[in-house]
């Protein structure tokens, strides 16, 4: 019987890989997460909504629609438990001109399949009572969406799996596994202080690095890792006061759930994200785009002062789909899709996974028989 170091070895410490690193340490393991960036949550988990997303719009039986209303709820709890910030200011998704009213029945219908509680049909004047200055014909209230504070949540899923024996090691790149005989991976690490791990179990959740990664473990059949895409999301931030106290959301455009609007916990106004696809890392935001934006932003907010739309940040989606292409569903691959005893490998974990995050902790540890 091998030696273990660790028990579980996780790689990455965005808020999904630290929610595996949790679910695995909850399950009374010893884990070690490994992060390359000098601290936790520098990836997609820094540059996303931060909105808990109630669950409404995704497909019948695909794992988003079924993790993202489990991991809301159990997420919920923690963020409480855990006195992390949030509000749970409920969401508006509108339909900003008459041909849009048919989409909204379409979502409320699914969201009702998916579970998500509370879910009602408002009228223009409905809708106009919650939010005075919201242009829209009809729109849905989903009473369960909020928005939270990513980066206080993922210092508490470290301060768990560290309060149960378990690592968080940053500045350390996992560089590539080998399975051993007899059960489990030797792991390399990379950094100032390069070493080799024992693992009984591996979990791989590096975001946007997920195709790269599987590539560095010994075995994974490389026609068995997907095709990774990006789709850059950008935000514009208001200087004025916030005009909703509700999230609010058109319908979604292909790909994602579009520009839509949040007040952030700091009570400010912010619009995006939009959708393009790059082929390279770049976070920056053109300021030519502004009058997009506020063309867009006006088809519910005509009140809006485009001279107080600033360029704010940007995020990437670790997308498993071109521009062209139907949007896929998360991927946990366990030993049936890749043959490997012992190994979950994430891939294409774009939103709704922030939300889902607990209940895809959850999900792998079944995958790996705990
Ligand atoms: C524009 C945008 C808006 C979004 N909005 C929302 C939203 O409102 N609500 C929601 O629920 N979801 C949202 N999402 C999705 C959500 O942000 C992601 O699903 C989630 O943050 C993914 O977390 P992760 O831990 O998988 O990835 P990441 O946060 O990227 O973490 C992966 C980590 O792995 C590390 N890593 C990579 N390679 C290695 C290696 N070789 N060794 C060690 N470490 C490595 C990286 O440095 C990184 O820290 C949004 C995403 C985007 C881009």
């Amino acid at each position: 019987m091998a030696e273990f170091d660790f028990e579980a070895v996780v790689v990455g410490a965005g808020a999904v890989g630290l929610a595996c690193g949790y679910a695995l340490s909850k399950r009374g393991l010893s884990v070690a997460v490994l992060e390359k960036e000098a601290a936790i949550g520098q990836g997609v988990s820094s540059r996303n909504s931060e909105v808990i997303h109630g669950g409404l719009y995704y497909p019948t039986g695909s794992l988003k629609a079924r993790l993202c209303v489990q991991g809301r709820r159990a997420l919920y709890a923690f963020l409480e438990t855990h006195h992390v910030g949030f509000d749970r200011c409920g969401k508006l998704v509108v339909a900003t001109a008459p041909e849009e009213a048919p989409r909204l029945e379409a979502i409320l219908e699914q969201a009702r399949t998916n579970d998500v509680e509370g879910m009602a049909w408002l009228t223009k004047a409905e809708a106009n009572a919650l939010e005075p200055e919201l242009k829209c014909e009809a729109a849905l209230i989903s009473p369960q969406s909020g928005v939270m504070d990513s980066h206080g949540y993922m210092l508490a899923l470290q301060g768990e799996i560290e309060a149960g024996g378990g690592a968080v090691v940053v500045a350390t790149p996992f560089e590539g596994a080998e399975p051993l005989d007899g059960g489990g991976f030797s792991v390399r690490a990379g950094g100032e202080e390069p070493a080799t791990l024992a693992c009984r179990y591996l979990v791989t959740a590096p975001g946007l690095d997920a195709q790269h990664v599987a590539g560095e473990i010994a075995g994974f059949p490389k026609a068995d890792i997907p095709a990774g895409h990006y789709g850059k999301g950008r935000y514009f931030r208001l200087a004025g006061k916030a005009p909703f106290s509700r999230l609010i959301y058109p319908p979604p455009i292909h790909g994602a759930l579009g520009t839509h609007y949040r007040r952030d916990l700091g009570g400010q106004a912010v619009f995006g994200p939009d959708l393009i696809f790059v082929d390279a890392l770049d976070y920056s935001v053109d300021p030519s785009i502004r009058g997009a934006f506020a063309a867009y932003i006006r088809k519910f907010w005509p009140g809006l002062p485009e001279d107080q739309l600033t360029p704010d940040y940007a995020g990437i989606r670790p997308k498993l789909h071109g521009p062209d292409e139907p949007q896929g569903d998360f991927r946990i691959d366990g030993e049936a899709a890749h043959g490997i005893a012992g190994l979950v490998a994430l891939f294409g974990i774009e939103s709704p996974g922030l939300t889902s995050s607990l209940a895809i902790g959850d999900e792998v540890a079944k995958r790996l028989g705990l």
